[in-house]
């Protein structure tokens, strides 16, 4: 699909966005004031990453997003096959060999004096901007400062957290909380005494015993999460998917968080106290190394094609 005319190949190397069947530079792409994908937090999405000029886990994505929406009622009115083929086609624009690419339903707007969402015309939307980093690399490096929120995460039986949403003024509440006392970031609670999961990302420790514990319950089945399971049984390195309490966080031996944007990223401190010695631990290191590994991995990647003309 080539480019619109009207616009450079320069436009589009700060990011690609598709817009109601276009192709736009991101900073021209936005969404009607009246979308209640706006209005009311009312959609579902997905963000898969490119790394070195391949899409990584691709399908997956793909399934998870499916998922979301019609967990939400939202039509996505495109196969797979397709959304792909407009992803692609935001990388390709862009040129970015490093990418961020996300992909969103929003309910759109009923018609006029109708507040049914069912009448609501659901819209796709999609972009691709440059691979974002959930910490710097001083952060990266030395490992994540952690708070654990007094905030108690959306309960599931709410909203669930398995469908990927933008219900995050808990999360985003909570993370103001910890930039506040000095934290990087933040994780919630399920006001039960148990840790959940944080701004963009889930949580995992390692006890005394060398078991990696990541919660089961109250969480975005994150898809990095599913590549550290896959990498623990890969490893041989013991991993429970079960309630991990904050006092269990606190005392662990080691801990890290995962994500789409920025991998397995180490946590050295949590509420202001040094975990172990205070540095990445050597099961974080692994499990860190093995991620990036993967991504030359064919079983993992799909490579963008940036011919202009594809
Ligand atoms: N939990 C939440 C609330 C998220 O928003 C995200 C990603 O944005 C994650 C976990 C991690 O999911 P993934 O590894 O698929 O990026």
């Amino acid at each position: 699909m080539p480019a619109p005319h009207s616009h450079a190949a320069a436009d589009f190397a700060r990011g690609a966005a598709f817009v109601r069947d276009a192709y736009l530079p991101i900073d021209q792409a936005s969404i009607p004031l009246t979308d209640w994908g706006f209005l009311r937090s009312d959609a579902a999405y997905d963000v898969v990453t490119v790394w070195d000029g391949a899409f990584f886990r691709l399908d997956d994505h793909l399934q998870r997003f499916r998922a979301s929406c019609a967990h939400f009622r939202l039509r996505l009115d495109r196969p797979d096959a397709a959304v792909a083929q407009v992803l692609e086609h935001c990388v390709r624009l862009s040129g970015l060999r490093r990418a961020y690419v996300e992909m969103i339903v929003t309910r759109g707007q009923p018609p006029w004096g109708s507040r049914d969402p069912r009448q609501a015309v659901n819209q796709f939307y999609a972009f691709a901007v440059p691979y974002v980093w959930i910490a710097d690399e001083e952060q990266r490096t030395r490992g994540l400062h952690l708070q654990i929120s007094g905030v108690t995460r959306i309960p599931s039986s709410s909203v669930d957290a398995r469908a990927k949403n933008y219900h995050w003024h808990d999360l985003t509440s909570g993370l103001l909380g910890a930039l506040d006392v000095g934290a990087d970031t933040v994780v919630l609670g399920d006001g039960a005494g148990n840790v959940v999961e944080g701004p963009g990302f889930n949580v995992f420790a390692v006890g005394a015993d060398g078991t990696i514990v990541t919660p089961a319950q109250g969480v975005l089945e994150g898809i990095t999460r599913r590549t550290v399971i896959e990498i623990a049984q890969t490893l041989g390195l013991p991993l429970q998917q079960r309630a991990l309490s904050a006092a269990a966080l606190r005392s662990a031996r080691e801990a890290f968080i995962s994500s789409s944007a920025g991998g397995i990223l180490p946590v050295t401190r949590v509420d202001g106290q040094p975990l172990g010695d205070g540095q990445p631990g050597p099961v974080t290191r692994r499990v860190l190394q093995a991620y990036w590994d993967w991504h030359a991995d064919p079983r993992w990647c799909r490579r963008v094609d940036y011919t202009p003309s594809a």
